[in-house]
């Protein structure tokens, strides 16, 4: 795997700065370096290795288009979307890790939060000082967030926070958690939670085959009492939230990217080294065909990246155009593991290649963010004007 390189059929490099290929290239060493080396082993026992958020954070990969007067990068999304995609060639829960650090957490205090809240938590968050989570999804409700039943009351001097969030990614771990939660008037607002205030707590959840080396949990919140300064006060309604998501997604897109690249790469290897009939497997026709495919797939979704990184870079990305880029970018990635692996045959199982970790992995990237068909639903609203979803 040393000598990965990325596929770029249509001389895409050309399209991106100097200063993108040294970003794209410190990540790419740091993830041979980091985390290719040991994620055979941290997957196989589902371990989170806690110290990669310090890493991290040196690395910049935390909030990296967030202003530098707040500790972030003051990168573009083109940046940002190759950092992404180094990581999940590495791990697709090495690359959560990041996206929930950077568009989930920083974002809503960056774009939502008061000076105050920037000045305190952002320097940490991008540091890896302090790791973030961010609880949206409930029990019962994933698909539908508006639905939620977390709340929180006014109590003159400070809130009462009750309800629980579910599938929470970083959170066993957290130091910080953005909350989203109903008030009074029934609107969803942000409240920023840490760790050790009295009835919060976030216990680990077990036995996920998919995402092993990213720690999942829930939050549980009994009668928090949340001090007001913790409100964000820019958001009001179910956009704030989806807000983030688009910022995460728009990551996420880029990152399948990456660990579709890792699969079509290591397939690729193999079919040349392996012989059967006394031939070169990669010198049959079936064997072409499925190559020839991934290379057109994950062309297709580089071109996707770049124009929404620059559309992102312009503020003219719209939702139903992330939507697109994160529901294709994780299908194709998923359809290029499932062939990848069908070239290494029986080592293809195995954890000698990465192959069925992306799969499995890829596995809860197509469903997290919005599910392949909610996003497809977005984009029927989008084309028709007509919500199919409600
Ligand atoms: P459901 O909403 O119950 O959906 C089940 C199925 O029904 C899906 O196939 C869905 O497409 C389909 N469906 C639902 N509604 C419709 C409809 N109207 N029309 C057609 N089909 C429909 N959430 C967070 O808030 N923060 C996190 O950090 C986070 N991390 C996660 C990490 C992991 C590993 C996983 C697995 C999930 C994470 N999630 C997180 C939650 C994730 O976003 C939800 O799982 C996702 O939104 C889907 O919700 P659900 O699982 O409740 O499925």
């Amino acid at each position: 795997a040393d000598l990965f390189e990325s596929p770029d059929f249509y001389n895409i490099d050309d399209l991106l700065s100097e200063e993108h290929k040294m970003i794209r290239q410190a990540v790419r060493d740091f993830v041979k370096r980091e985390i290719s080396p040991y994620i055979e082993d941290w997957y196989e026992k589902a371990h989170f290795p806690y110290e990669i958020v310090r890493k991290f954070g040196e690395l910049g990969v935390f909030g990296p288009t967030i202003p530098q007067e707040y500790g972030g990068g003051g990168l573009d999304y083109i940046a940002y979307g190759l950092m992404m995609q180094e990581i999940e060639r590495g791990d697709s829960g090495m690359r959560s890790t990041a996206s929930v650090q950077g568009s989930l957490v920083m974002y809503p205090i960056y774009k939502f939060g008061s000076e105050e809240q920037r000045r305190k938590y952002l320097p940490k968050l991008a540091s890896g000082e302090w790791l973030g989570c961010f609880g949206l999804t409930e029990p019962d409700f994933g698909s539908n967030p508006g639905g939620m039943k977390t709340h929180f009351k006014d109590m003159g001097d400070h809130y009462l926070l009750n309800g629980s969030k579910m599938w929470i990614s970083n959170a066993p771990m957290a130091d910080v958690a953005v909350v989203w939660a109903k008030n009074e008037a029934g609107r969803i607002k942000g409240l920023i939670v840490e760790k050790g205030m009295e009835g919060f707590s976030a216990p680990e959840i077990h036995g996920k085959w998919s995402l092993r080396a990213s720690t999942t949990g829930e939050l549980v919140f009994d009668n928090v009492k949340v001090p007001k300064e913790n409100l964000l006060p820019g958001a009001d309604g179910l956009s704030g939230p989806l807000q983030c998501l688009d910022s995460a997604r728009y990551g996420i897109s880029w990152g399948a990217l990456g660990a579709a690249m890792d699969c079509y790469d290591t397939a690729l290897r193999y079919a040349k080294e392996r012989i059967q009939f006394d031939k070169p497997i990669a010198a049959f026709q079936l064997t072409q065909k499925k190559l020839a495919e991934m290379l057109t797939e994950i062309t297709k979704a580089q071109l996707i990246c770049l124009r929404l990184g620059q559309l992102m870079n312009e503020g003219k990305a719209t939702s139903a155009q992330i939507s697109l880029a994160k529901r294709n970018n994780v299908e194709i990635a998923l359809r290029v593991a499932r062939e990848a692996r069908q070239i290494l045959g029986g080592m293809g199982i195995t954890n000698e290649y990465p192959i069925m970790r992306h799969m499995m992995n890829l596995e809860s990237v197509v469903t997290y963010e919005g599910t392949h068909d909610i996003h497809l639903l977005i984009l029927g609203a989008a084309i028709t004007g007509i919500p199919a979803f409600k």
